[in-house]
């Protein structure tokens, strides 16, 4: 695990065997590479250094020298670390009332409404009805998008075109699911390409009136920085109650993940890995943690 890695930090280590116990000046080099590494991954450089002090302090004083491999000793200690930011277990995901309401915000084109309709999947496997609604009440295009997501899924999806006014789609989207034996409601909202007042005027004027269970924020894992401060923004605006990373496909490290956590402390829910329905996993603090470290 983490080949790379490793042999740097045994490297550093190297002409220092034999000094029994980790000292300060040793400790620099390795917390150097780990930083190198934290910040490759794409983790925000303030949160990469903050962490690194803190693995410092619990390194130093430790036998890691003594160790056969000490890159190795080290790095669970790093993993351990990462892995804990990252909430450490699987995060809840138990929507609740009848029908139960899911609200979906995020910038357009960060996977909203993909996504939305990956949870419509997957929460049909376990044998739940799910009612999709389309609220971007300004590009018929996403709604367009939903119907045929919805249709490939077999899920029944709630719009009405005509209506340029979010709440009440909202609102009569929870009528129809209660009126068709509907269990769970999510709602696809309207992005912005960047943060924008109106947008979260709306989304916030949304969630008041419909009192949703579940709040999730999507956000692009390969938005790097941006997806820190969107996440940041979205949370003091609407306090969320957890986080959705998606393209997670590609060749992007993760970094992401740890920044959000770290600056929001929501819980990060879901990942998505695809464009495909079925290309939805739950989010896993080790893995993520590996995926970092490389
Ligand atoms: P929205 O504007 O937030 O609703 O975003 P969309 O759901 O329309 O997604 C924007 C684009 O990203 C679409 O082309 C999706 O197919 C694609 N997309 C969404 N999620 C993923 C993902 O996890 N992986 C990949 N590779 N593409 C994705």
């Amino acid at each position: 695990m983490f080949d790379n890695l490793s042999t740097k930090l045994d490297q550093a280590f190297k002409t220092l065997k034999g000094q029994g116990r980790i000292t300060e000046i040793n400790v620099a080099n390795t917390v150097k590479e780990i930083r190198k590494a934290l910040l490759d991954a794409d983790v925000n450089y303030n949160i990469a250094k903050s962490i690194t002090n803190e693995i410092k302090d619990e390194a130093l004083g430790k036998d890691v020298l003594i160790a056969v491999k000490p890159g190795e000793l080290f790095i669970k200690i790093v993993y351990d670390k990462l892995v804990s930011l990252m909430g450490g277990e699987l995060a809840e995901f138990t929507p609740t009332g009848s029908p139960a309401v899911v609200l979906i915000s995020g910038l357009q084109g960060s996977g909203k409404t993909t996504f939305s309709a990956k949870l419509a999947n997957r929460l049909k496997a376990q044998g739940k009805q799910a009612l999709l609604v389309a609220c971007d009440i300004y590009r018929p295009a996403a709604i367009d998008q939903l119907h045929t997501l919805g249709e490939q899924i077999g899920v029944d999806v709630f719009s009405e075109r005509e209506n340029k006014d979010a709440i009440s789609i909202a609102q009569k989207g929870i009528q129809y699911a209660k009126a068709n034996g509907k269990s769970i409601v999510i709602i696809d909202t309207a992005g912005r390409l960047a943060v924008d007042e109106q947008m979260m005027q709306e989304i916030s004027a949304v969630k008041q009136a419909v009192q949703p269970s579940e709040t999730l924020f999507v956000v692009d894992s390969m938005t790097g920085q941006d997806a820190v401060n969107t996440a940041k923004t979205f949370n003091e605006r609407l306090d969320f109650d957890g986080v959705v990373l998606t393209k997670l496909d590609g060749d992007t490290r993760g970094g992401a993940a740890l920044s959000i956590k770290t600056v929001v402390n929501k819980p990060i829910k879901f990942i998505s890995t695809g464009e495909k329905p079925d290309t939805l996993d739950v989010f896993h603090p080790d893995r993520m943690a590996k995926r970092i470290l490389g």
